[in-house]
């Protein structure tokens, strides 16, 4: 049985891991309408991903016979400035989503809770590829600027991410 404040801690994150999927399922739409259909399919791996991360947890936190509490989801954003500033809101989202893990890590440690410790190494390891994927897009749309036969050939490549593919 896991303890109450652990437990209440996981359906925070399990909100937080869907908000992100609904986020990320916005941005699809905007890349979409931009006839971007690379990045659209790129944001709708990322999505199904953080959905992947919240059944993850939950199936956790019914195996350690917590009661699983689904919270509301906000509407995600779906108008932006610009391709930069999604992967920018994208990236910022994720280090936010890091400094939340750490702080599930750290209540498990104080609550001696070493299976739970040992379930979040693994999403400790999957921010540090989340935060430098963003990062990597970061970089490229920078280099890329205006040219618009770079932003085509940037669209061909993240559209050909595979589903289960960590990029
Ligand atoms: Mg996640």
């Amino acid at each position: 049985m896991i303890q109450k404040e652990l437990e209440n801690a996981i359906n925070a994150q399990i909100a937080q891991e869907l908000t992100a999927s609904y986020s990320y399922l916005g941005m699809s739409t905007y890349f979409d309408e931009l006839s971007l259909d690379g990045l659209a399919s790129w944001m709708q791996n990322q999505h199904a991903e953080e959905q992947q991360h919240a059944m993850k947890l939950l199936n956790y936190l019914q195996d350690r016979g917590g009661r699983v509490q689904l919270a509301s989801i906000p509407s995600p954003q779906v108008e932006f400035n610009s391709i930069l500033e999604v992967f920018e809101i994208s990236l910022q989202m994720e280090i936010e989503n890091t400094s939340s893990i750490n702080k599930l890590y750290e209540l498990a440690l104080k609550n001696n809770d070493h299976a739970t410790k040992s379930h979040l190494q693994w999403f400790l390891d999957e921010q540090v590829e989340e935060e430098k994927s963003m990062e990597d897009i970061i970089a490229n749309l920078k280099l890329i600027g205006d040219d618009k036969a770079g932003l085509l050939y940037l669209n061909d490549k993240l559209g050909k991410r595979s589903p289960d593919s960590e990029e």
